[in-house]
């Protein structure tokens, strides 16, 4: 067979019955494509031959020419704390990190929209190398499937935050037929406020985000309140003032009305001086924002340090009292280099 087998989650149920008609003629009957998709969905089974309703000819055809996982699991680390990390490879060599980040009360999964990254923030390991290529949606729908693979029996993910490499509203298409699948009822049933895009703020995909019918979380990862400091940390800023990134989230709130969430990862010494309390303060007001401060999970030659914690909390006291609903969130899986893009990098170049 000349033609790569085609990838099962990259489809909807219209698109793989237009497969199964060309390759079964169209007298194959209408109900094939749900039923192979409740097997997959439903009870996420790794092969067309588990699917005991279907005909053996059919299930042969099918296995010569479509697939159902194209990735391998190079690396699955546990962490002390209960959150797993994958470490996939797909058919072109490329690989991708997801994570799962269990609590008491929700089991998210952190997925990836691209292989390495773009934007090349100067903190982050995913960006160092820059980006190698995109995901496909199917890869993005099977990050999911294969971290539910871990979750224990009868429990399945409640939340999907896509905060993994890349930047996923530069890989546009591609993360909203993932999120489609991810949300629709006849794939993963998760509904969209249990989804959550973060951006560095591209404007115009956020303006496209907002009118998708969608009613999905928006985090933007702001990292540095001002202009100048923006431009240093996060190299795509300097074509994208924050002005700019401020009107596309407010239309956002205004159009699907969920609140807009932003991320800020202190930097020691670079992102925490009283003004930039004030000028995070301003943007939180100016789009209602609430305002998750991350410490810094330091990365090898990077050259930023992670903050002491009395630091990180005088901070985020100085935001309370300017008005904004503050919240210390700490990274998950400190001992597995679960900050995004440190185990693909490793696997990478052992000595980095
Ligand atoms: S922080 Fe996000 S946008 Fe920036 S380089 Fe890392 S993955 Fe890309």
């Amino acid at each position: 067979m000349d033609q790569p087998p085609v990838h099962v989650l990259d489809l909807n149920p219209d698109d793989l019955q237009s497969h199964l008609v060309e390759l079964f003629g169209p007298e194959i009957p209408s109900y094939r494509a749900k039923q192979i998709f409740e097997w997959v969905y439903r009870h996420r089974i790794h092969n067309f031959a588990e699917m005991t309703n279907l005909p053996r000819s059919i299930k042969e055809l099918l296995d010569l020419h479509f697939c159902i996982y194209a990735s391998s699991v190079v690396q699955n680390r546990p962490s002390n704390d209960g959150t797993r990390k994958l470490l996939l490879r797909w058919p072109d060599g490329a690989t991708s990190e997801c994570v799962l980040i269990p609590t008491e009360d929700r089991r998210t999964a952190c997925l990836s929209a691209q292989v390495g990254c773009p934007v090349q923030c100067v903190f982050c390991a995913s960006g160092v190398g820059g980006l190698d290529r995109n995901l496909t949606t199917g890869q993005i729908v099977e990050q999911a499937l294969r971290l539910i693979d871990l979750c224990p029996d009868e429990t399945k993910l409640t939340n999907i935050v896509f905060m993994g490499i890349g930047e996923p509203l530069a890989n546009y298409d591609a993360v909203i037929g993932a999120i489609r699948i991810l949300h629709a009822p006849w794939g993963m049933g998760l509904g969209a406020r249990r989804l959550t895009v973060s951006t560095i703020g591209l404007p115009q995909p956020i303006r496209k985000l907002a009118q998708e019918g969608l009613p999905i979380n928006l985090a933007w990862s702001l990292h540095a309140p001002n202009d100048t400091l923006r431009r240093q940390l996060i190299p795509w800023a300097a074509k994208i003032p924050l002005d700019e990134v401020i009107d596309a989230c407010r239309y956002f709130f205004e159009t699907t009305g969920r609140e807009v969430t932003l991320e800020y990862l202190v930097l020691d010494g670079v992102n925490h001086r009283p003004e930039h309390a004030e000028q995070l303060a301003r943007i939180a007001s100016a789009i209602r924002a609430n305002v998750n401060l991350i410490p810094y999970n330091p990365v090898a030659g990077l050259g930023f340090a992670r903050p002491d914690d009395a630091v990180v909390m005088q901070f985020e006291q100085r935001l309370r009292r300017l008005g904004v609903n503050v919240h210390v969130r700490h990274s998950r899986g400190l001992d597995i280099d679960a900050a995004c893009g440190q185990l693909r990098r490793q696997n990478q170049n052992p000595r980095s």
